[in-house]
């Protein structure tokens, strides 16, 4: 289960995975079954098992809970079982121990219909799968649908009343920084509330498999998808869009079917590592001659300004004899300041 705290309000996603179903395309990335990990849908006590299992582990104050059904194309799926999932979960909503739901689908199968029943059925959050906004790198995706398409269902979506969430990867097929800038760009500008920051990865069995071991596909690096995510991830903040994920959750089964890529695991951590090894860098004077330094950073950002494995630590170790990371309540975000004794 997923979590983020914002304002001290505590969200919660409640995840319940449907395997690609009605899903007519393959994207060259994509082996949804194995992203999912289960090769059929979830059935109806299988989800309320599910959702009574996570919501015993939530408090019920100061929380926003949403059921979201992620994974599959879930309005590719016909009206009627849409319509089946939305009204197993409603109980939830009734009591009102879960806010909302959150459904993912791709731009291509956004209409006023389907939007019609999905806000009848108490969905809040709908989050498209845009991967990129430029109309070379989906064509070479094999996405099978446009810019355009993107652009004509995030208007739907916010004229309905939901909040939009635009998803992206980095790295595909055809993609560089300067397309990574522009898709981020054009997320803010469509009015997103939120985004997930997916570096592509290499999946046993896909189509970009098979491209890259034909030597016409070049995977990013660990390094290039953490130097983007980081970059990306505080242009999305400083627009006010949430990013709900940076780096696909793999799970133990995925990882075997990884063939290529970077290393998304801890992602988060390592990116946010990279931006405060940017600020440190920036805020300590290197020059000084001191044998400690004391650094305060906000109670929330220690860990992040320390390092994923203390790796800021260490390289300020390098420098000075003792280091210590303090904290400053009064601090936020990305402030910090520096004692040298
Ligand atoms: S549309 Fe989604 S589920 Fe279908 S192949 Fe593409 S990524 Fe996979």
């Amino acid at each position: 289960m997923e979590t983020e705290n914002t304002n001290r309000l505590r969200h919660y996603n409640i995840p319940i995975f449907m395997p690609e179903r009605a899903c007519p395309f393959q994207c060259i990335f994509c082996d949804q079954q194995k992203i999912t990990s289960q090769l059929i849908p979830p059935n109806a006590e299988d989800i309320i098992q599910s959702i009574n299992m996570h919501l015993e582990t939530i408090p019920h104050n100061n929380s926003k809970v949403l059921i979201a059904f992620f994974g599959g194309t879930f309005t590719g799926i016909s009206l009627k079982e849409q319509t089946e999932y939305l009204q197993l979960v409603q109980p939830y909503i009734k009591s009102g121990r879960v806010n909302g739901i959150r459904i993912s689908t791709r731009p291509d199968y956004i209409n006023q219909k389907n939007l019609d029943l999905l806000k009848a059925n108490n969905v809040t959050h709908i989050e498209l799968g845009a991967q990129s906004l430029v109309d070379k790198v989906l064509e070479l995706s094999q996405r099978g649908h446009t810019y355009a398409d993107v652009v004509e269902a995030s208007k739907l979506i916010i004229e309905n009343g939901f909040v939009l969430g635009l998803q992206m990867m980095l790295g595909l097929p055809g993609d560089h920084w300067e397309y990574a800038l522009l898709t981020a760009g054009r997320i803010i500008e469509l009015k997103a509330e939120e985004t997930r920051i997916y570096p592509s990865l290499v999946i046993r069995g896909t189509a970009l498999e098979k491209i890259m071991l034909k030597g016409n596909y070049t995977p990013m690096t660990t390094d290039d998808a953490v130097f983007q995510s980081a970059i990306l991830y505080q242009l999305f903040q400083k627009h006010n869009v949430k990013v709900l994920r940076m780096g696909l959750y793999t799970s133990v089964d995925l990882e075997d079917d990884i063939v290529a890529g970077p290393d998304t695991r801890h992602f988060k951590e390592k990116v946010m590592t990279y931006i405060w090894k940017q600020i440190l860098e920036q805020q300590i004077d290197k020059s000084k001659k001191t044998n400690c330094i004391d650094i305060y950073i906000a109670p929330n950002q220690l860990n992040f300004a320390v390092g994923y494995l203390a790796t800021n630590r260490k390289l300020l170790l390098e420098v000075f004899p003792q280091v210590n990371f303090k904290t400053d309540a009064e601090l936020t975000d990305y402030m910090c300041y520096v004692d040298y004794s």
